[in-house]
């Protein structure tokens, strides 16, 4: 049996690799960057004013205005250096200038036909370079802007855009399949027998998927060799992840894992020292799709699941109260969390086990005790794997 490090290693090194295609910028949002984007030019790539007033090359009382220089106008030039030039904002600051005072500094009164700009507050007010975005100074041409990998949202789409990124590479969400077995599971609009139970991990695994961007088709099968099999087979191809659950214990219908084996997914491990979850099995076929067969115990589904596929956060908490646990296992239990002096607090729930997950309602993540101890106090850190977010 291997430990949870060893576990979480393996799934990380054998994770799905996504497909990348190109698309549109405005189809890009919500998607995985596939490529780094680089900036084309410095930002902002001129002397850029700031603010709507004038340029000066030097602080005087008043200046003559020569012209105006507006945004979207070619570099004009100030012909002579005691003189000022009108500047919108977004304008190229005019050569010969280096500072924009506002209009609300100044006042423009017409003298003999000519406009002058008069300073209305203290000259040791007014700074050398301000109101001046200057060339280069958010990035310089050639600067990573946005690194591969991250999920595009509307500010990267601005990035993008400003870059001349008309098109960009993205990866191809992968189409994941959540798959209950059971021949004790009926649906949730049934009424179930007595000896039945409504299922409930599909859909608990398929609103936590949703909760991070990814659409699943959801199926049941029952634990019948060849059904199993069959639909397998089936779902193998049209899926590039798998998550089942139930069917990997040491029951005796518990025929998941054989029948993955036949199916060609490669076992990479099976059974984890964890409690919940032990009989977590993990595979991959020669393609690179994955599966995830999890316990079917609702708290090891979760577990399992929260733990292996979705994204760490490497988050700790302080525990708030003694846990004793004697298995040579990683004790994964049930935790509210509160604030408290700045710290992550965690209050355990340890409940009547994997199967009583009526009480994750109550909390917001598990917290997770190491193997190699069995009393953990009040007051020590342990690392946190959230569920709520
Ligand atoms: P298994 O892992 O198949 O041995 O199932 C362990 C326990 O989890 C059994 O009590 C099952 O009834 C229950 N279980 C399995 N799958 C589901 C499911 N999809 N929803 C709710 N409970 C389940
Ligand atoms: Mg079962």
């Amino acid at each position: 049996m291997i430990s949870v490090k060893e576990a979480l290693k393996i799934v990380e090194e054998n994770a799905f690799i996504p497909k990348v295609s190109e698309v549109s910028l405005l189809e890009s949002v919500g998607k995985v960057l596939a490529e780094n984007i680089t900036a084309d030019r410095d930002f902002p790539p001129f002397n850029r004013v700031a603010m709507d007033g004038i340029a000066i090359a030097q602080t005087l009382d008043s200046f003559k205005i020569e012209t105006i220089q507006y945004a979207g106008e070619a570099q004009k030039s100030l012909q002579n250096p005691e003189n000022c030039m009108e500047v919108m904002t977004g304008a190229v600051l005019p050569s010969g200038c280096n500072t924009v005072i506002r209009y609300e500094d100044i006042e423009i009164q017409e003298v003999d036909g000519v406009k002058v700009a008069k300073i209305s507050i203290p000259l040791s007010e007014i700074s050398q370079g301000q109101n001046v975005h200057r060339q280069g100074s958010d990035r310089k041409m050639g600067d990573i802007l946005l690194q591969k990998g991250l999920k595009i949202s509307p500010s990267e789409i601005a990035v993008m855009a400003s870059v001349g990124k008309a098109s960009v590479k993205v990866e191809i969400p992968p189409k994941v399949a959540v798959i209950s077995t059971g021949d004790e599971l009926v649906e949730i609009t049934a009424n179930p027998l007595p000896y039945q139970i409504r299922m409930s991990n599909s859909y608990m695994l398929s609103a936590a998927l949703d909760r991070v961007g990814v659409k699943a088709n959801l199926f049941h099968l029952t634990d019948d060799k060849e059904e199993l099999f069959i639909k397998l087979q089936e779902i193998l191809a049209n899926h590039d992840i798998l998550l089942l659950s139930g069917g990997v214990s040491a029951g005796k219908k518990d025929f998941v894992p054989e029948i993955l084996a036949n199916l060609g997914v490669k076992k990479l491990f099976h059974k984890v020292a964890q409690k919940p979850g032990k009989p977590f099995w993990f595979g991959k076929t020669e393609e690179g799709k994955t599966v995830f067969a999890l316990p079917g115990n609702p708290v090891s589904t979760f577990l399992c699941f929260c733990k292996y596929f979705l994204e760490r956060r490497n988050e700790v908490v302080v525990l708030d109260k003694d846990v004793f646990f004697k298995p040579n296992l990683t004790y994964f239990v049930p935790v509210k969390t509160y604030f408290q002096d700045g710290k992550l607090m965690a209050t355990p729930f340890e409940g009547s086990g994997s199967a009583d997950f009526a009480n994750l309602t109550d909390c917001d993540g598990f917290v997770e005790l190491p193997a190699e101890s069995q009393v953990f106090k009040k007051g020590e850190v342990f690392e946190f794997v959230r569920f709520r977010f």
